[in-house]
């Protein structure tokens, strides 16, 4: 018996004019399997006050006495090669970044980072994310793994893939990007993506902080223009969105110029932009989306370069970005800027699990409601993804995607720490766990607690 009622629940459905509905039951029909024998997701067959739904008999009954429910969060922006422990990797002299490109290219390495990616992806879901879009990793072997859950050979949550991303010569992001200079070989890079079966397009249209060597090199304009909106346009024939990576209000304008759908981590927002986020004739669905990754840039200031094993220059770097980061945040929170939230998981002190602080931090930094930040994390979310039809709030005919809280996330947000259970597309974990990193946990007092404490005084 794989049919699922859920009941004696606290209910929030997601949506920002909703409100807890006290006494409440979700009945889970399963779905078995597709005619490829693909897996197909449980999916929400009835959803509402308990005394209403009566439980058929082939439901097996899963009484939560009371524990509160929210829909599964959704984490659009990580990387899953990586698990956020501290590394130099990524920095070092181009002769250290051919070896681990080559590496990466071997088989050892594509078995090395495919191993990494399960159980990345496993930490993520079992940490209450059950919807997760990866924003470029080595090859293309983030859709690989994507693919084997899909096919039921290994559990999973639902995933967005950019497989390979997008950079210029010398560009951020180089060692695992397609390296391309001018419009037409953007365009072909584009092709190849999709070829490979990318669901998004990730390209690094500025500088970025993890390889950065000179202060200010994060958020310098990289690709021009003209070559954004040749990738854009070839992606949107395809209709496949165009992320990028970009840092800094004159990158910003030049993304939404070229026609991406959003702008990732971010930087101040000026008057003349944000109109065109709101109404960008060249995006895919007419406007760009904001998808701020505070986690990324919080710990690097927080902890400092040695604690991180980065640079100083990345450290000052870090601490750039992060205050132009919140800056256009509160720009979009005042001016209803579409925003969708990320960690950008993988980079140092951010591991795939911890993707409830960056709820925390939204309604910390940029002053939201603890109601609206769980609706971007999820609705929003769905939204920029283009999986709002399956996911993303908890109604009828959707996936059952969900998580279990012993208490009230609306009231407090540092609930989300702990889910009780979690439910992803209709299967039922019953006892989420996954292994913290003993790196980060050493330095876990002085993170986030301590700065939240030094805001509030
Ligand atoms: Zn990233």
């Amino acid at each position: 018996m794989k049919n699922l009622a859920i009941t004696n629940i606290r209910l929030f459905n997601g949506k920002m004019d909703s409100v807890i509905l006290p006494k409440a039951t979700i009945l889970i029909e399963w779905c078995g399997k597709g005619k490829n024998g693909e897996i197909l997701d449980g999916k929400i067959s009835q959803i509402g006050q308990m005394d209403k739904i009566p439980i058929p008999k082939d439901y097996k009954i899963v009484d939560l006495n009371g524990k509160f429910v929210i829909p599964g969060l959704i984490n659009v922006h990580c990387h899953f090669t990586a698990n956020g422990e501290p590394m130099t990797a990524m920095q070092g002299s181009e002769r250290k970044m051919k070896i681990l490109q080559w590496f990466l290219r071997s088989k050892l390495g594509k078995r090395y980072v495919k191993k990494q990616m399960r159980t990345n992806i496993q930490a993520a879901l079992n940490s209450g994310v059950t919807t997760i879009r990866n924003a470029g990793d080595p090859e293309y072997y983030d859709i690989e793994v994507k693919k084997e859950i899909d096919a039921g050979k290994i559990a999973g949550p639902r995933i967005v893939c950019a497989g390979r991303s997008i950079c210029v010569t010398g560009g951020h992001g180089g060692v695992i990007s397609h390296i391309i200079d001018g419009p037409w070989e953007g365009r072909k890079a584009v092709r190849d993506c999709l070829r490979h079966e990318s669901d998004v397009i990730k390209i690094l249209s500025t500088g970025g902080v993890t390889d950065s060597k000179k202060i200010g090199e994060a958020g310098r304009p990289q690709m021009t223009t003209e070559e954004i909106a040749a990738i854009c346009d070839e992606a949107h024939r395809a209709g496949v969105k165009v992320m990028t990576h970009c840092e800094s209000t004159v990158g910003i304008r030049e993304a939404l110029l070229g026609g991406v759908d959003s702008i990732e981590h971010g930087a101040p927002i000026t008057d003349d932009l944000i109109n065109l986020f709101k109404n960008n004739p060249k995006s895919l669905n007419g406007y760009t989306t904001l998808v701020s990754t505070i986690s990324a840039a919080q710990d690097i200031v927080a902890l400092g370069a040695e604690v991180l094993k980065v640079t100083d220059i990345i450290q000052q770097n870090g601490k750039i970005i992060l205050e132009g980061m919140i800056e256009g945040l509160h720009t979009a929170v005042k001016h209803d800027i579409p925003m969708a939230m990320g960690t950008d998981a993988a980079v140092p002190f951010v591991p795939h699990y911890e993707f409830w602080r960056e709820l925390v931090y939204y309604q910390h930094f940029a002053g939201i409601s603890n109601k609206r930040a769980i609706n971007i994390a999820t609705e929003q979310n769905a939204k920029l993804l283009g999986v709002d039809e399956v996911t993303g709030t908890l109604e009828v005919g959707k996936s059952a995607d969900f998580v279990v809280y012993d208490g009230n996330p609306l009231e407090d947000l540092m609930v989300l720490e702990k889910p009780v259970h979690v439910v992803y597309r209709g299967n039922l974990i019953k006892n989420p766990s996954y292994k913290k990193i003993k790196e980060i946990e050493k330095y876990d007092s002085k993170r986030f607690f301590s700065i939240l404490k030094k805001e509030k005084q």
